[in-house]
């Protein structure tokens, strides 16, 4: 397994918001993170990126140990986050942008632009003049030009306008038909689903339930999706 997390804990101050989630992600594999609001996937990206002070857990990536890494160590090591609510430098261009997160490999301006030709189209602007749907294809871009090991998608289309999110869902299975591992958080089930080889359940800050999308039955959805 690329990334694996076993009975992953962590806290607000004094409020805990996991109480043992467990997932995996193997190589080139597509892994929904799901759950109600507030059930803890947020939480769970951001204790996997070094972001939650208070953690406890088992996390490998990649074979070594990060449970106790700061986040920039754990980027290095190969895993790219898209956060929630899509952030860029706003008074950086796309360009500057793209080429202040880069690292070597496959992923640079030119192929970014490719995937994404709006902001190839754009590469001059101020990122802040972005549509909301532009600065998520800059988000996402971003964490590209990192080349990383394993592709974290925090709601990546909400809030977007149709035409956008299609685009956004498109980009998403050219990278998994590319390869690419990835761990996706999304509300839109018609996407999701069928883009997804395997689904995480969270349920009140642990893992309830895991499996293929097509053994996540109507029943199953109800309980632990339906609202
Ligand atoms: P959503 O789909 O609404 O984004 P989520 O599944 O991502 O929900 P989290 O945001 O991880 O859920 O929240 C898990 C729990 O942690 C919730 O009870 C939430 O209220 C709590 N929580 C989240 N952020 C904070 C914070 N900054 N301070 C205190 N508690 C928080």
């Amino acid at each position: 397994m690329l990334l694996e997390v076993r009975n992953l804990q962590a806290s607000y101050g004094a409020s805990q918001a996991l109480f043992g989630a467990d997932l995996a992600v193997g190589e080139g594999e597509v892994v929904a993170l799901m759950g109600r609001n507030g059930m803890g996937k947020t939480t769970t990206i951001r204790a996997i990126c070094g972001l939650m002070a208070n953690r406890s857990g088992a996390i490998s990536f990649a074979g070594r140990e990060v449970i106790r890494e700061k986040p920039f160590r754990i980027a290095r090591h190969g895993i790219g986050l898209v956060p929630e609510g899509r952030r860029c430098f706003p008074n950086l261009t796309v360009r500057e942008n793209l080429l202040a997160a880069a690292r070597p490999g496959k992923w640079t301006i030119a192929t970014v632009a490719q995937l994404f030709p709006r902001l190839g189209e754009r590469l001059s602007q101020y990122a802040r003049t972005l549509s909301g749907g532009e600065q998520q294809m800059l988000a996402i871009g971003r964490a590209l030009m990192t080349n990383p090991r394993l592709l974290i998608l925090d709601e990546a289309t909400e809030g977007l306008a149709p035409t956008v999110r299609r685009d956004i869902w498109s980009a998403i299975r050219r990278l998994k038909a590319d390869g690419q591992s990835i761990l996706v958080v999304d509300k839109t089930m018609v996407e999701l689903l069928p883009v997804a080889d395997r689904c995480v359940v969270l349920e009140k800050g642990h893992t309830a339930w895991t499996g293929r999308p097509d053994e996540l039955t109507a029943e199953l959805q109800d309980r632990y999706l339906g609202v």
